[in-house]
C-alpha cells in the first residue's frame, strides 16, 4: 500500500524510485510543495460547483432539494452496510472502516487506495498527511474538501499499510461502484496505481495511465464516466520532485478545463 507513515515497504514499480532519506532535503521539499499547492488557490467559491458553509460536512443544495438529500440518504445506507461490514479479514482488524465522505452531489470524486493508520482511527478518509496534501491540492483548483468526494477501494485499513490482497478488492469494489452510481460524478480522480488499475482494469503502470482521461465503465445502461489517474499524494510525500509535483498539477488543470472551471495560470 502507498502510505506516507509506513515503512519504506513500496509497490514494484515505485521501489527502483527509492533515495536515500537526507531528512532536511525531505523538509524542504515539503515545504516547497506545500507553498507550491497553496499558491494557486482561487479565492471564493467556484460558479458551477456548491461550496458548502462548513468545509468538511456537506450541506445539500437547496435548489437540488430531494434528489440531493436522498443521495445522502443512499450514501448513508452504504456506509451503515460498511460499518457492519465482515466480508473480508480486515473487517476483524480495524478500528474503525471508512466509508468515505463529502458532497452527495459531487462533480469530482478522488478515489484513495485504503485507509490508514489515521484514518482507521478517525473513520475518515485522507485525514494523515497524504490527507492533508490532497486538501492542498483541492484548495489549489479553487475548490474546498466539501465540495468533493473522497473515498478509497479499500473502506478497511490493511495490516501495516501491505497492498490490498485482490479477495479484499472483490469483496470491498461493490460498496465503491454503488457509491459512483449513486453520486454520478462527472470525473473521477483515481489517486495512485491501485486506484487506477482497479477502476480501469488494468495492470498499466500509474505513469503509463496518468496525465489523459480514461472511461470508467459505470454500468449497463449508464454512460461512462472519465477517469484522470494520477500520482497519489502519499507518493508524492515520499518521491518528492519538482517533475512528479508538476505532473500532478496538470493533471488536476486537465480535470478543471474538463468541467469548464477556472484554471490556474501556471
Ligand atoms: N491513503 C489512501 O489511499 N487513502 C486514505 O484514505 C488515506 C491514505
Amino acid at each position: 500500500m502507498i502510505h506516507c507513515c509506513q515503512a519504506p515497504k513500496m509497490s514494484l514499480e515505485f521501489s527502483s524510485m527509492a533515495k536515500d532519506v537526507d531528512m532536511n532535503k525531505v523538509v524542504r521539499q515539503h515545504l516547497e510543495m506545500e507553498q507550491f499547492f497553496s499558491g494557486f488557490a482561487l479565492k471564493g467559491a467556484v460558479e458551477g460547483l456548491e461550496s458548502p458553509e462548513q468545509e468538511d460536512k456537506p450541506v445539500p443544495s437547496e435548489v437540488e432539494g430531494m434528489a440531493v438529500a436522498q443521495k445522502a440518504a443512499e450514501l448513508e445506507k452504504i456506509a451503515e452496510e460498511v460499518r457492519q461490514c465482515r466480508q473480508c479479514d480486515l473487517g476483524s482488524l480495524r478500528t474503525n472502516a471508512v466509508p468515505g465522505e463529502g458532497n452527495p452531489d459531487a462533480r469530482i470524486m478522488f478515489i484513495g487506495e485504503a485507509p490508514g493508520a489515521d484514518e482507521d482511527a478517525q473513520g475518515r478518509p485522507f485525514v494523515g498527511r497524504a490527507g492533508q496534501l490532497l486538501d492542498k491540492v483541492i484548495e489549489a483548483c479553487g475548490l474546498k474538501r466539501g465540495d468533493v468526494f473522497i473515498g478509497n477501494i479499500l473502506k478497511c485499513r490493511p495490516p501495516d499499510n501491505r497492498d490490498p490482497r485482490a479477495e479484499e478488492i472483490i469483496s470491498c469494489l461493490p460498496y465503491l461502484q454503488r457509491q459512483i452510481e449513486i453520486i454520478e460524478p462527472e470525473i473521477i480522480v483515481a489517486l495512485g496505481a491501485h486506484a487506477a488499475r482497479t477502476l480501469l482494469n488494468t495492470t498499466k503502470s500509474i505513469g503509463q495511465l496518468r496525465g489523459h482521461f480514461h472511461e470508467y465503465y459505470a454500468g449497463i445502461g449508464r454512460p461512462p464516466i472519465k477517469l484522470m489517474a494520477t500520482y497519489h499524494t502519499a507518493y508524492l510525500l515520499r518521491n518528492y520532485s519538482p517533475e512528479n509535483r508538476r505532473r500532478v498539477w496538470e493533471d488536476m488543470k486537465k480535470v478543471l478545463a474538463e468541467l469548464g472551471l477556472p484554471v490556474p495560470e501556471s
